[in-house]
């Protein structure tokens, strides 16, 4: 029997340092392959950023709750936050979609739709792609490219020991967001003539269906004159890319609990499904928030910022990555993250 190694086993992360071994690599203008929010291509006096995603129904989405109009939208963003966890700025997509025929033309539209509204806001040109076929389900894979100039880009790598970790906005809403779409789904299933229980909800719905990228930050820190160190998007969860800042590092780091940014509406909402609001801001993912670190001395600039938060600092990598909890106590810090393959 040959070997067989299941996926399970690996994780995402694990599969994709496999694969990564057999690359080989053949131009020096391949500056960073493999390994950060997006490829690095050195074109000339800046830097070419490139990253691709794909979202997969029943994977990804569930079209009983997710607005065609969204999706699309959602597929752009996942891809601009990419290159602005690079400092960069996004400047072209190329969409390639698989439908099968039970899509129209007008739900294919719907879908264009909301890509064209997140590059017109975002202001990233649409031009090209591919269309194919599927069996039964959708799949929606866009590429995104972006440029920064040669001194601005930063990668996961770049922290060093005693700087600060800040992160952006606020975690665990898209998380809770889509528990309580869960919910109401499952109880349209069971009584199509229920109404869904949506009040009070309106902003962590927004978060899953309608997420944000934050080239605002971006452009504010450079106005700040605040260059982050290291930068990774959050979208598997906090603790998760933590650990990916860490391991890119070489570094441990210490979060504070207490420190961690979560929405009102986000609290709530664990707490009415018994959740730790922490845990959900720690694992949950898809909030398209930024995570960096910053010079100390770089601290008086950002301070007074409602949009970021120090939650932290980095430390010797033999100190590892730990969280304190509200009641002091050190803990290790633990990626749950999504698991393709479980
Ligand atoms: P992100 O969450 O920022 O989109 P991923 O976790 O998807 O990043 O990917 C991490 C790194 O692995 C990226 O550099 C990405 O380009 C690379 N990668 C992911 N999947 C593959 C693959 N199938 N083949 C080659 N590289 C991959
Ligand atoms: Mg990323």
């Amino acid at each position: 029997m040959e070997n067989r190694t299941e996926l399970e086993k690996l994780g995402e992360f694990g599969l994709i340092d496999k694969l990564s071994q057999s690359v080989k690599k053949y131009h020096d203008s391949t500056i960073k392959g493999i390994g950060d929010d997006a490829a690095v291509i050195d074109v000339g006096d800046k830097f070419m950023l490139v990253t691709t995603d794909t979202l997969v129904e029943n994977i990804h989405f569930n079209l009983m709750y997710t607005p065609l109009m969204h999706l699309g939208y959602k597929a752009a963003i996942v891809n601009f936050s990419d290159i602005y966890a690079m400092n960069g700025d996004v400047r072209q997509i190329v969409v390639s979609i698989a439908v099968s025929n039970r899509f129209s033309l007008e739900a294919i539209e719907e879908i264009y739709a909301g890509i064209n509204k997140a590059c017109e806001l975002y202001q990233v040109d649409l031009v090209g792609g591919d269309t194919s076929s599927t069996l039964s389900g959708l799949v929606i894979t866009i590429t995104a490219i972006g440029e920064v100039a040669k001194n601005e880009i930063t990668y996961r790598s770049g922290g060093k020991e005693n700087e600060l970790l800040v992160v952006t906005g606020n975690l665990g809403a898209a998380f809770m967001g889509l528990q309580i779409l869960e919910r109401e789904k499952e109880v349209y299933k069971e009584n199509p003539a229920m109404q869904p229980e949506l009040e009070g909800v309106d902003y962590i719905l927004e978060r899953q269906l309608k997420p944000e990228a934050r080239k605002d930050i971006v452009h504010f820190l450079h106005t700040l004159g605040v260059k982050p160190t290291s930068m990774i998007d959050i979208s598997d969860g906090l603790a998760s890319e933590l650990l990916h800042l860490c391991k890119a590092g070489d570094l441990g780091c210490v979060i504070y609990d207490e420190k961690i940014p979560v929405d009102q509406e986000t609290f709530n909402a664990a707490r009415e499904f018994n959740l730790d609001p922490s845990t959900c801001a720690l694992n949950g993912g898809e909030d398209y928030e930024l995570l960096f670190s910053i010079k100390q001395t770089d601290y008086d600039k950002i301070k007074d910022s409602p949009h970021m938060k120090v939650i932290g600092h980095y430390v010797d990598k033999a100190a590892g990555a730990s969280i304190i909890a509200r009641d002091n106590t050190s803990l290790p810090l633990q990626a749950q993250g999504w698991n393709h393959f479980s």
